[in-house]
């Protein structure tokens, strides 16, 4: 398809990748290219492509056609230049911040509300070796500031939509403030996903995922995404030729699978999470509900800035009232249909209790202050039909009241 074309995000997932010539023909969807390297008539040639003075495959390292395709479907969701296939969302972080201190002040200013992992990756691996490591409320600009001009970080990491409260960063004025002190901004945008937020539009220079999630969608694929702008691309490309990061064929066939059907599954999960979210708020069981849609979240402003109208993430977190871990137990125990299981993103419901997985490490006291109760759980609503996810959810309910 012409590039001009194209211009929805809708259309790009569906297009943006596939049809390459192989030879004589061209298939219309990707292969899953297996070989680990590739054979040219003659020892000139090549040299070329190891020289990359041609454009080719050598070696599945440095680049495979299946990867290719997804990271070229990717990018052009993200609007990036360029994108790095990574064997996980881990993976992805860890090679976004290699490339963005690359030629910068080895220091990190990250979201004080992160993944477990992301906050693990930052200090037990990066800080040990030799990385400052410093912690700041994004949602908090004035403090943002305060801790930028103080720390004065080579890179800024940030979550889109924060888990499992749901914060949603002010990335255009976040990225306004990083730019002009010269450092790099990553944003993690695994839970907005492009159909929500593309971070590079507003002024990042890497988006990363965990295309475990949303992306590939469906539960089956452990994997991860680093999108970046042209004064990285070929950066984080150089570091990923020794670094060996790659996401396997298969995988990446299937995460370019799910990344077509990603803006369908994404209007579905996120209309079927407003509906349940304010069913949730209605119901006498539930104490909170945490959703971006709500008018009285805390970052209303930039959500209705940021955040397409009926778009605001297919996650809710709620408290049962009253509840503590055993009526939480039975709560989910009971359910019959939306799975109890860790991960989020894919087309079931899923439901989780940070207390005991995602914040365990964490203990209860800095748990309560950073506002995750044991009464909190996240709930990542799926394509399902809502009305059966509803019922599922009053059926359970029933259990504890
Ligand atoms: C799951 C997740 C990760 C880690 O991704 P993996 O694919 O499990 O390595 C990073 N960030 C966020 C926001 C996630 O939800």
């Amino acid at each position: 398809m012409e590039e001009e074309v194209i211009v929805k995000i809708q259309t790009k997932a569906v297009h943006a990748g596939d049809r390459k010539k192989a030879g004589a023909h061209v298939p219309v969807t990707t292969p899953i290219f297996t070989a680990s390297s590739y054979f040219y008539d003659s020892m000139e040639e090549l040299d070329r492509i190891f020289g990359r003075e041609d454009p080719g495959y050598c070696y599945s390292r440095y680049d495979n056609p299946t990867n290719a395709a997804l990271e070229e479907q990717a990018a052009a969701l993200e609007s990036g230049h360029g994108a790095l296939a990574c064997s996980s969302g881990m993976m992805a972080i860890h090679m976004a911040l290699l490339a963005a201190l690359a030629d910068r002040r080895k220091s990190v200013l990250a979201a004080n509300a992160l993944y477990g992992a992301t906050i693990g990756l930052l200090m037990n691996v990066m800080e040990p070796s030799g990385v400052s490591v410093r912690f700041a409320d994004v949602c908090d600009l004035d403090a943002f500031r305060k801790a930028m001009e103080e720390s004065k970080p080579g890179c800024v990491l940030v979550e889109t939509i924060s888990n499992p409260l749901l914060r949603v960063a002010a990335l255009d004025r976040i990225a306004e403030i990083v730019r002009a002190a010269g450092g790099a901004l990553i944003v993690d945008n695994t839970f907005a996903t492009p159909m929500l937020v593309r971070p590079l539009e507003l002024g990042a220079h890497f988006a990363v995922h965990s295309a475990t999630k949303y992306l590939a969608g469906h539960g089956d694929v452990l994997g991860g995404m680093v999108v970046a702008d042209a004064a990285h691309y070929e950066g984080l490309r150089a570091l990923a030729r020794v670094v060996g990061p790659v996401l396997g064929p298969f995988e990446s066939y299937l995460t370019m699978r799910g990344i077509k059907t990603l803006p369908l599954r994404m209007e579905r999960q996120c209309a079927n999470a407003c509906r349940v979210a304010s069913w949730l708020a209605s119901h006498g069981a539930i104490e909170r509900v945490y959703f971006p849609a709500d008018p009285a979240h805390p970052d209303a402003a930039d959500i209705r800035r940021l955040l397409p109208h009926g778009m605001y993430g297919a996650i809710v977190s709620f408290e049962l009232r009253g509840a503590g871990r055993a009526e939480v137990f039975r709560f989910m125990n009971a359910l019959r249909m939306v799975v109890r299981a860790t991960s989020l993103g894919d087309v079931h419901s899923m439901m989780l209790y940070p207390a005991m997985s995602s914040h365990r490490e964490i203990s209860p006291r800095h748990r309560e202050r950073m506002g995750i109760r044991d009464n909190l759980v996240r709930l990542s609503v799926g394509i399902e039909a809502v009305e059966d996810i509803v019922e599922d959810l009053e059926q359970a309910l029933r259990q504890v009241g």
